[in-house]
């Protein structure tokens, strides 16, 4: 959706011709040739503006277009910046849906740090694009990490009887990166044939020796 080209005149303080404020075309002091700012020339304001077409023309130095040129020429920009501004977002990357908080944990994670992500899209889409292809890679492959470390408290949690203590760790962590990890972890427990990584997490974890607590008597209150 594109701004109204009377309202980009307003933001941009062009000098409007008070007795033209609602009519159809609204005129204002020429920001391009200023032929109408000499003094001789004070009554004067060649920028018409088309409120209802959104066109602009100066009937002095002829410059004319639509909004994106009208916003290209008052900014020092391309017009495909423009566009690109104003482009109707049809397409989002799923890690421009990536909340900040979980940026910060990945920037964490793999030691980076986060640019301007709203100047690089202007600067350049292409490399934009990149990026963010390049960060999604990124956070999912974060994401396996932390999920392999959830599955990997979680066995521990089972073999040395604190299941309780390791879940909540596992479900802190879940807040943190707002990211569901315990109900992936447990759905690769409860699978028969685990993947080959779990193997690593499960011999670390065996060779580990964990003393068996007493029975409790029923009735009585569990510890952890
Ligand atoms: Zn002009």
């Amino acid at each position: 959706m594109l701004p109204d080209i009377v309202g980009v005149a307003e933001q941009h303080g062009l000098l409007i011709n008070p007795y033209s404020r609602s009519r159809e075309e609204v005129t204002y002091k020429c920001p391009f040739c200023h032929e109408d700012s000499k003094p001789a020339k004070k009554r004067r304001y060649y920028l018409s503006l088309n409120s209802k077409d959104q066109v602009f023309k100066c009937w002095f130095c002829k410059e004319s277009g639509g909004v994106l040129r009208f916003i290209s020429l008052l900014e020092g920009v391309s017009e495909e910046q423009v566009r690109q501004r104003f482009r109707k977002r049809k397409i989002v990357h799923p890690a421009e849906r990536l909340s900040r908080n979980k940026r910060r944990w990945l920037m964490l994670a793999i030691g980076g740090k986060e640019p301007n992500w709203a100047k690089m899209r202007e600067r350049d889409f292409a490399y934009y694009k990149r990026s963010l292809d390049l960060l999604w890679q990124q956070w999912n492959e974060f994401l396996q990490r932390e999920q392999q470390e959830a599955y990997f408290w979680l066995v521990i949690g089972i073999k040395s009887f604190k299941y309780q203590k390791y879940v909540e760790q596992i479900r802190q962590r879940e807040r943190e990166i707002e990211s569901p990890l315990l109900e992936y972890a447990l759905q690769i427990y409860s699978c028969s044939a685990r993947p080959q990584w779990t193997e690593d997490a499960e011999r670390f974890v065996h060779s580990l020796k964990f003393v068996s607590p007493e029975p409790v008597k029923a009735g009585m209150k569990m510890e952890d």
